[in-house]
């Protein structure tokens, strides 16, 4: 099977086309092979290269290089993220760990952009947790005491306030994080590429499909050559299973999103003139929602177990009219078809929403599923396990490592099976809200 994307994104289309792409066209050896050119593996490399400036490091992607779900996210890079209230200590400290994971994420890409000077579109704004169901709000306020206890600043927020803040009635209720910033995912990742350094070879259009370890060596095939490399590097996040990376541990899930062109003048006075803003849903299937900086809005609310390989055309035109549909139930005075570009990207999930950081054997190591965290998590985690991998720790990796681990998944054809029952059910639960 072959990685094939839609070429539609429209954070992708913004930036300019590179050149001096380069793929593999002879068998080569290297010191280290990172097998996935998003967020993580470019994090990695660029570590990796840091600590061994005279060693041979290869990344490859089987696409152009961010342009999987790095570069086809909705922008988010999140200090919190919504669970249903804690009954327990035990709860509240395991949401702690992973608020500790995600503010060490926002860290790593707060210096990297400072170091680089990249222009990324980086809005510390907060982020509202949205609903127009009130009986929603019950979530909320438990969410409210949680953060509280964390010391997030929060606000809980009414329909009044929220229409005047986004510019639609549709809200009834919201808790907003002041925490939280909005980026362009496309210039993130590009500038991760630009900067890579010289003793990085990127190589790209080039798809691993098989790899296997003998004695100290790890053997890749590609189509036509082979790489072999003394470490390796898994960070092909939704299609770690494809190359066989912990089978029982993550599933890939596809989702979709739309952009509409840049709201006219008259059309953006006609909602209130908001402020850049994003709204996440309170429940899981909801819809995620964005203004962005040039006055575009971002929709998603798919979230599928599909072939992560590809999607049809028809099938991405299905999604994206009931992404159309999203916008005209929030923004009824908007003309109807506004949007310009609808893409689907796939991530990578585990049952208990734990991420993968792993050593797997001596010489082979995996960082991967964020579910909605990839940017800053998918950046932080790059870096440390490259560290790692080099034998080396660090005050990160225990705070990594203290996290709850990911829980084994049946086989299939039950683990298809449970994920499309409980997609359904959310997907009723959240009916409302999409
Ligand atoms: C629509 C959408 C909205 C999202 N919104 C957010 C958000 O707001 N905030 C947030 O933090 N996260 C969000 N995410 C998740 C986030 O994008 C991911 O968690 C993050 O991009 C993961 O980065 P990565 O580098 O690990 O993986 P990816 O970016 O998926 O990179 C993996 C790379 O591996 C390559 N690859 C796969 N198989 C092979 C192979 N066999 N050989 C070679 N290369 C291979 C792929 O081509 C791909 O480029 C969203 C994702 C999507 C799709």
């Amino acid at each position: 099977m072959k990685v094939v994307n839609d070429n539609s994104c429209g954070w992708i289309n913004d930036l300019d086309k590179r050149a001096n792409i380069k793929t593999l066209v002879k068998d080569q050896s290297c010191d280290w092979l990172i097998v996935g050119a998003g967020y993580t593996g470019l994090s990695a490399a660029r570590k990796l290269s840091e600590i061994h400036p005279n060693q041979k490091i290869i990344i490859v992607d089987a696409q152009l290089a961010g342009e999987g779900a790095s570069g086809r996210n909705s922008g988010y890079l999140v200090d919190t993220t919504l669970n249903d209230g804690f009954i327990s200590n035990k709860d509240l400290s395991n949401y702690k760990k992973k608020t500790d994971i995600y503010r060490l994420g926002i860290d790593v890409v707060k210096k990297f952009i400072k170091e680089h000077q990249v222009d990324c579109e980086w809005n510390e704004s907060g982020k509202y947790f949205a609903s127009s169901n009130q009986k929603d709000r019950k979530i909320l306020e438990n969410f409210s005491k949680t953060l509280l206890k964390l010391n997030f600043e929060h606000d809980i927020l009414e329909k009044d306030d929220l229409g005047k803040r986004l510019g639609t009635n549709f809200y009834n209720i919201a808790l907003y994080t002041k925490g939280g910033i909005l980026l362009h995912p496309g210039k993130l990742v590009r500038a991760m590429i630009d900067i890579l350094p010289n003793n990085v070879e990127l190589l790209e259009n080039s798809q691993l499909n098989k790899w296997s370890k003998n004695s100290d060596t790890i053997i890749c095939k590609f189509k036509n050559h082979k790489i072999t490399t003394k470490k390796i590097i898994f960070c092909t996040n939704g299609f770690l299973k494809s190359l066989g990376i912990k089978n029982n541990y993550n599933f890939p899930l596809t989702l979709t999103a739309s952009m509409t062109r840049p709201l006219t003048d008259t059309e953006y006075k006609s909602i209130g003139e908001p402020k850049e803003w994003g709204v996440l849903p309170v429940r899981p299937m909801g819809a995620t929602i964005r203004m962005t900086k040039d006055k575009r809005i971002l929709i998603r609310n798919t979230a599928e177990a599909h072939n992560p390989f590809k999607m049809s055309k028809l099938d991405l035109e299905n999604r994206s009219f009931k992404q159309k549909l999203g916008v005209k139930k929030r923004f009824p005075n908007l003309p109807y078809d506004i949007i310009e570009s609808s893409w689907s990207g796939v991530v990578s999930r585990t049952r208990n929403g734990s991420q993968i950081f792993e050593k797997i054997d001596g010489n082979i190591y995996v960082a991967g599923c964020y579910n909605g965290s990839g940017i800053g998590v998918g950046a932080l985690f790059g870096e440390q396990i490259a560290i790692k991998a080099s034998n080396e720790h660090t005050k990160e990796i225990e705070t990594i490592e203290l996290r709850n681990k990911p829980t084994w998944l049946p086989p299939q054809p039950f683990l298809d099976l449970g994920v499309k029952t409980r997609l359904i059910y959310e997907r009723i639960r959240a009916r409302l809200e999409i």
